[in-house]
């Protein structure tokens, strides 16, 4: 690699605190999501933090200025001790969320952890239809994820749906936010997939054309005039269709610190994937000196380590040149501009994928079945790209 950031990082400010800890405790889950954004290789980091690493996390992250703590997976609620976590959490003083598919919030657990003090649960649904939710998870989920939005309203949190959008089900979204208004949502997040980890091998059969966004947004309007104040639906606009890169997580090393459920401290979910970069674990750092002094979180932060076009590019503030993963699994260049974005070099592969999928050229999943996301398929993929 190229290596700009001595100078660079030599003269670059000291960052401000993290505002989230992201806590992802375990890879377990008993769905089997196409795009999942776990690590492929997931199955290959099963030694997970103890109770006490965890506690010790949380202390760190919260002396470190983080405010807000996301648990989340894997399906979090696998480990026995999510009520301890999220006590320790609410007393040290984070606002506390719980990223779930569901699976787990019984009546019991879901009153242990009002108890507890958890402030929030974004629910997780892959489609309005039990056929196609059941499917894309590989799992019967659809009636329990029903059930446990009626126990979260009924614990008075707020309901928090989060559905990812793609080719298979984004025809789906006008049914789609009328469940989520039946079931008495007030936030839905409808996000376009970002094709990473397991999303990225099932892309010829995930990435929708132009006319179905352009469709879906419409919907999403129409039924934002129609709802008023009700419920905030969020349109998560997809980036391969933009031509414009952005801002990913918010910037490297900026607002994010991600643990894994083995200890790796990360700036986003995915970074680990990127060749030549080592990241801190729990196990012999602190979140501090992983935060401010580590290699790993130090050598993409800022517009320092860019180069052309992003070096001289009047957008490089705005959205610090896209996505390092997104650049490294397209282009094979961590440092290069994202793809998405018109002026990269190697935009033209973002352009030939939709374009596959533009003239019907991508092939349909009856053609080219879609990779689920379980521990087999981990285990040979990872030994795969290890050969
Ligand atoms: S995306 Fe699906 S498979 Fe992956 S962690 Fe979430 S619920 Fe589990
Ligand atoms: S060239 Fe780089 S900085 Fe400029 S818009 Fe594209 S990704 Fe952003």
């Amino acid at each position: 690699m190229n290596a700009p950031t001595s100078i660079a990082a030599a003269v670059a400010p000291r960052p401000g605190p993290p505002l989230w800890l992201l806590a992802e405790v375990t890879y377990r889950c008993p769905l089997h999501c196409v795009f999942c954004y776990n690590p492929v290789d997931f199955a290959r980091h099963e030694q997970e933090l103890s109770t006490a690493d965890w506690l010790r996390v949380l202390r760190e992250g919260r002396e470190l200025g983080a405010v807000q703590c996301g648990f989340s997976g894997g399906e979090p609620l696998l480990r026995d001790d999510l009520e301890e976590l999220v006590a320790e959490a609410h007393r040290l003083g984070y606002y506390t969320n719980l990223l779930t598919s569901g699976v787990g919030l019984t009546p019991q657990r879901a009153r242990a952890l009002k108890e507890a003090g958890l402030d929030h649960v974004q629910l997780s649904f892959q489609d309005s239809t039990k056929e196609v939710n059941d499917f894309l998870s590989h799992t019967k989920t659809f009636e329990l994820k029903r059930r446990v939005a009626a126990l979260i309203k009924e614990q008075g949190w707020p309901m928090v749906m989060n559905v990812v959008l793609h080719r298979l089900n984004i025809d789906h979204i006008d049914p789609i936010i009328a469940l989520a208004d039946e079931l008495g949502a007030e936030y839905v997040e409808l996000a376009n997939t970002q094709y990473y980890s397991w999303a990225f091998l099932n892309r010829e059969q995930l990435l929708p054309t132009r006319e179905q966004l352009q469709r879906a947004e419409a919907v999403t309007d129409a039924w934002r005039a129609k709802l008023g104040e009700r419920m905030k639906l969020f349109f998560v606009a997809p980036d391969y269709h933009e031509g414009r890169a952005k801002k990913c997580v918010n910037g490297w090393g900026n607002m994010f610190i991600t643990v894994t459920p083995d200890g790796d401290v990360l700036p986003c979910h995915t970074a680990k994937m990127l060749p030549g970069l080592s990241f801190p674990n729990v196990r012999e750092s602190s979140l501090r000196a992983a935060w401010y002094d580590s290699k790993g979180f130090n050598r993409y932060r800022g517009t320092g380590w860019m180069k052309e076009p992003c070096a001289s590019c009047e957008h490089k503030e705005q959205d610090l040149g896209g996505c390092r993963c997104q650049a490294y699994l397209i282009a094979r260049d961590a440092e290069a501009a994202d793809p998405v974005c018109a002026k990269s070099p190697h935009h033209h592969l973002v352009q030939e994928a939709v374009q596959r999928v533009e003239s019907g050229a991508a092939a349909p999943v009856r053609e080219q079945p879609l990779v689920f996301r379980d521990p087999g398929n981990s285990r040979r993929l990872s030994e795969a790209l290890k050969g």
